[in-house]
Formats: structure tokens, sequence, C-alpha cells
């Protein structure tokens, strides 16, 4: 299960797979859960499994739904919105023939080792979809898509605005002793896309979903637009005269205009927006410095990684917030943004550094090359691999002085370094290397930035003696479940102590993140791999899908890397473990987790087989398909390490 899923409800269960009760038991979802799917979703458990001749025919709300041997059931079944019942009954049979008509057959029948039959029922909570307002009242519904919590904007922001509300209407909003009717329209009928079906399944979104009676509008900032803390004001009028005469003559229908005439006469609705904005507070701008070691600075709110692992004290300017976060401005047109908690700010006065670099100097090792860049405070960094030599390393705020850059000539490793100013305040050294990157650190050493290239592992093409990191995954929490129990962090410690087997076979050096079901915390992972100096990494991780995406139509394995000079260890190992399962290709991804996000070697991570489908779940429960697995990815490990830099 992926890491960013957990919140789904994965979590609450712990059923042992070994107890067998004469019931239903209903794995996922759990009761009254909310349920963030659109028309489908899934429902996984087990029956008891079948004994001798006698096994479960199930149906849920009426449809049958297949039984695996072992009990475990998964059906996709259409939802409604609100409280939603899912009833499942279950008849005991034996071989083809039903129970009830065996007892009245002459013979003595022999007792069924359950009952005859089960039922359970259970509801879950479907949330309404986001619907055109009823075009017969006129109303405002609320905020669509409103910010996180109040805004905090200055002179050049542009604030956005948008409600939604009876469709074919005027609109206009207001902000008290800044901005009075400014005008907003209603957009073209927008999708409501869900993210789940988007990534995991077919990436189809119904058309029913489209909605109507959306209105946008904005407003610049000006330098003297004053206030504290304001509402938005939203207004809805009907539509002009002429646009209903208009319509009239079109569409001729005597109850639409009537209904027109009277909200003419009612005239416009207003209603405040959710959240409160600001506009040029005199505490900003201010500078902020990072108070966690691994601070990540993203391109919005919550939203994509702009640059991952900043390092405590580099300092910031920030211009303006939305909730919980600061949007800090890292050169002339280049913003990022930072949760509020995770940084400090300083008193008013203070700017963030600003650096004029003179001179870059590289200096060889044995395991590494550093690049050091000498710098009159910590600024905030971004590392990009463009391609699987071409790495660039973004200073902001600095400006550059260079004359020099001194090269520790022996070495061979940086092929050519070359410096530019792609704006003001952002400063950029790009580097070629003369072999694919293996891995990087970057650090502050005093106020001196250090980019460190880690070399090629010795011997690099042969597996053996490379110090291979494997990490089960989750435990204590389960990850995700299997109809009949079996809970992914045990499946991915049983494949991970066959892969430790299949890999130290072959010579290599192997580390566990666990051994047992003792809990290790996600963040002590990759900690561990960097103290023991790995060479590579594999989480090894068992699928779920989100709420609403098909399982029978979307299975099977997958690998996912975060960084370029991962992906050639990922497309390796997903090509050998298909070719070893003969499960279903689900797809090479580039996927965000906390395991395969360090820079200083390739990290994967493995799905190997969807644990939510009877036939996977049972099959993760044998030897010989743990066998097939492990032998797959050190297939694939092997096959990465021949092909590195094309062999050479
Ligand atoms: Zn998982």
């Amino acid at each position: 299960m992926l890491a960013g899923m957990s919140a789904s409800g994965w979590l609450a269960f712990d059923v042992s797979a070994a107890e067998v009760k004469d019931e239903i038991v209903v794995i996922y979802p759990k009761p009254d859960q909310r349920i963030s799917a659109v028309d489908s979703t899934f429902i996984l458990g087990h029956v008891p499994p079948k004994r001798g001749d006698w096994s479960y025919r199930l149906q849920i709300n009426e449809q049958a739904v297949d039984v695996h041997p072992d009990g475990g059931f998964i059906a996709f079944l259409p939802i409604q919105p609100g409280a939603f019942k899912f009833q499942l009954d279950a008849f005991l049979e034996e071989k083809d023939r039903d129970y009830q008509s065996r007892i009245k057959s002459p013979f003595s029948p022999r007792l069924p080792p359950y009952s005859v039959r089960l039922s359970r029922e259970l509801t879950v909570f479907v949330p309404e979809p986001l619907l055109t307002v009823d075009a017969d009242t006129l109303v405002i519904a609320g905020d669509y898509k409103p910010p996180r919590g109040s805004l905090e904007l200055r002179a050049g922001d542009r604030l956005a605005v948008a409600f939604r509300g009876t469709p074919n209407c005027r609109a206009w909003f207001s902000i008290e002793g800044v901005a009075d009717s400014v005008p907003m329209s209603e957009t073209p009928p927008r999708l409501q896309p869900y993210w789940g079906e988007a990534v995991f399944g077919a990436g189809a979104v119904p058309d029913s979903l489209k909605i109507r009676g959306i209105y946008t509008g904005f407003y610049d900032v000006s330098d003297t637009a004053r206030i504290d803390t304001a509402q938005i004001l939203y207004h809805l009028a009907p539509p002009s005269r002429e646009t209903v005469l208009a319509e009239w003559l079109m569409h001729v229908s005597a109850l639409k205009l009537h209904r027109y005439l009277l909200w003419m006469q009612a005239g416009a609705v207003e209603k405040p927006s959710s959240c409160r904005v600001s506009f040029n507070n005199p505490s900003y701008p201010f500078t902020v410095r990072f108070a966690d070691s691994v601070q990540i600075v993203r391109h919005g709110p919550r939203k994509g990684y702009l640059s991952i692992f900043q390092p405590e004290g580099v300092e910031a300017l920030a211009v303006s917030a939305e909730g919980d976060w600061y949007r800090l401005q890292l050169s002339q047109t280049q913003f990022g943004w930072v949760a509020r908690r995770s940084v400090k700010a300083l008193a008013r006065g203070i700017l963030p550094p600003h650096s004029y670099l003179t001179s870059i100097r590289t200096h060889a090792a044995a395991d590494h090359v550093r690049v050091e860049f000498p710098l009159a405070g910590k600024h905030p960094f971004r590392v990009i691999e463009d391609n699987r030599r071409t790495i660039r390393v973004q200073l902001f705020g600095v400006t550059t002085d260079t004359d020099w850059i001194r090269y520790d000539f022996p070495d061979s490793l940086i092929d050519i370094a070359t410096w530019s100013q792609p704006e003001p305040g952002l400063y950029e050294l790009k580097i070629q290397l003369t072999s694919d990157i293996w891995g990087y650190d970057s650090y502050y050493a005093g106020n001196t930035l250090v980019f460190q290239l880690n070399r090629t592992p010795a011997d690099v093409t042969r597996i053996r003696g490379k110090t291979i990191v494997i990490d089960p995954g989750h435990s204590r929490d389960p990850g995700a479940i299997g109809p009949t129990g079996y809970t992914e962090a045990q499946a991915n410690l049983e494949l991970a102590l066959a892969l430790k087997k299949e890999l130290r076979r072959r010579g290599a050096k192997v580390i566990m993140t666990r051994h047992d079901d003792r809990h290790v915390d996600l963040y002590d992972r990759p900690a561990i791999a960097k103290v023991n100096e790995a060479d590579l990494f594999v989480s090894i991780h068992n699928n779920a899908l989100p709420d609403g995406v098909n399982p029978f139509a979307n299975n099977g394995s997958s690998t996912y890397y975060y960084h370029l000079h991962s992906m050639d260890l990922a497309r390796s190992i997903q090509g050998e473990l298909l070719k070893a399962t003969g499960l279903n290709d689900y797809g090479l991804f580039h996927g965000n987790f906390a395991v395969n996000r360090p820079t200083q070697y390739p990290a994967v991570l493995v799905e190997c087989a969807f644990m939510i489908l009877p036939e996977q779940e049972a099959l993760l429960q044998t030897g010989k398909f743990r066998k097939k697995v492990a032998k797959g990815i050190a297939k694939g490990i092997e096959h990465f390490l021949k092909e590195y830099n094309h062999g050479k």
C-alpha cells in the first residue's frame, strides 16, 4: 500500500488470518466509513473457507460475488450518495447443491460444518457529489475551492475568488473599504476530477459530474489597498431583462420567464466568503529561518515539492501567506511555500543573506567528489537532475562574481562545470559527469554549501559485495489488509526475507530495516540506509487501491522511483518482476515516498502484488511465490548493475 493512502482507513483493522469464525467478516470498508468514491467502490472480506464439499455462495446487495476457496472475496459495486448500506448474504452449499434441498432428500444429510446462512449489514457514508445548484432558486451555495485559511496579500498579488450559485445569473464581489462591484463571470461547466481514478485507474471522469453555476473573479492588490482583515462578499442577481427576453424568445418557457420576473422583484442575494483576507499588512515582508532539519519547500500550500532536504538555519523572505503556509520569495520570479510551524520568523529589519559567489572548488575523495560553494549565509538551494549525466545546483539569493572554478585536476568524475545567472537572485552551476549519476548529498559546513557527488561503487557491474538495504514496508501499522486478514506488514516481511536470501546467495551484503514485526518509524528507514552506507535501497510493499477504483481492471506489479537516478533501477526491477511472477504490469511510476526520496543512492519502492485480491493474497502466503518475487527483484538489481553506464 502506498504511504499516502493510509488515511483511507486501512490502518484501523487488526484481524488474525488464522482465526476461522462462523460469520461474514468485512475487512474494508469499516462501518460508517466515509467513502471518497464517485459511483462504485470495492468491498472485501471473508466467509469461512471451503471445507470438504462445503462452501459458501455469497451475494452482496443481491449481486453474486466470487468466493476464493480460502473464503476471501472482493466485489466492486455501485454505491449511492448518503448513508449507503451493503447487505451481505452467504448460503452454505454442499458441492453444487443447496443445503435446503439436500435436507429435504430422503437420505440423512451430513451435518454441515458451518451455519446454513450468514448475513451481515454494513453502512458507509458516501459524500454527495458537488452538484449544480437548483435553477429554481436564486442562491449562493458557498465558496468554490476556497483557500486553506485566511489570505495575507501584498501589493501586486492577485486575489482569485470563486463561488457556486444558481446558473445563468449576474455575479460580482466586494471587499469593504477596498473594492466594490468587482465583476465575476460564470465559467464553462467544470469537471470534478477524482485523483484516485486518474492515477490508479483508467483515468475516466464521469460526465455527470460536470457542474454549472461556478462564478469566478479576481482582484489585483494595489499599493493603496490596506485592510487588516475582511471578508469577501459575494453577490448574485437574476439575469438582465434583455437576457431573459432573449432566452424566452428562444425557449418559449413561460414558467421560466415567470420565475425570472419573480427574482427580479426580489433583487440580488449576497453571502460572505468562508475565508478572510488582509492587504498590505505592515509586518510583511519578513525573514524566516528554517527550523526543521529536512525542510521541504513546495510549489503551493500542501502542493508539490520544489526543493527537499533544506537544512536547519536556511533563511528566506516571507512575502504573503495562505492559512498555515508562508509564501517565500526565492529569487526575482521564483516563489516557494513552507509550513508556518516549520520556520521561525526573525525580527523586523533583518533580511535573508545575500551572497556574491566568487569561487567554486572541487575536492576529490576516495568515494566522492565535493563541490564547495563558499557563501555569506545559508541560502535555499535546489538540485535538479536533467538527465543521467547532467545535474544542476541552484542557489537562491546568490549573485555571481564567479571568476574562478578550480577543478581537482586528476579526478575525472566531473567533466564540465559551468555557472550562470538565469535571473536576479538565482545562481546556477551545471555539472556534466563522465558517468551516470549514482547519488549525491548536499549540506552546509558553516556557510559553505557542499554538494557531494557519490562515486559508483567499486566493481559496479557485479552484485557481489554491494550493500543493499531491504525495507519491509509498514509495522506495526498493518498496511493494506487482504480479504482473509493477512496483513501487508507480514507479507512484506516474508518477501523481504526471501529477497535477503536471494541477494546473499549472489554475494551481496544485505541490511534489513526490520527482521520481525517490531515497529520501525518511516523516517528511520532511510536513516538506517545512510548509516550503513547503502549502495542501493529497495522497499518492499503490496498494494491496495483508493476507494472507487476497480480492482479487477487495475492490479498487478508496479515499481516506483522518485529521483531520475533511480529510474533505471526501477525499470529494471519492474521488467524482471513481471517475468518472474507473471502478474499484470501495473506500471512504472514516479512516486513521492519518504523511502525513495533520499538522494545518496538509487532507491525504489516495489508493490509486488495486490493484497486486496483473494488470488494474490493467497499467492503471497506461499513460499513458491515469494521465491519468484525475490528472484525477480534480485535479477532486476543484477540487470541494472550490468547495464549501468550502458555496460561501460
Ligand atoms: Zn505499503
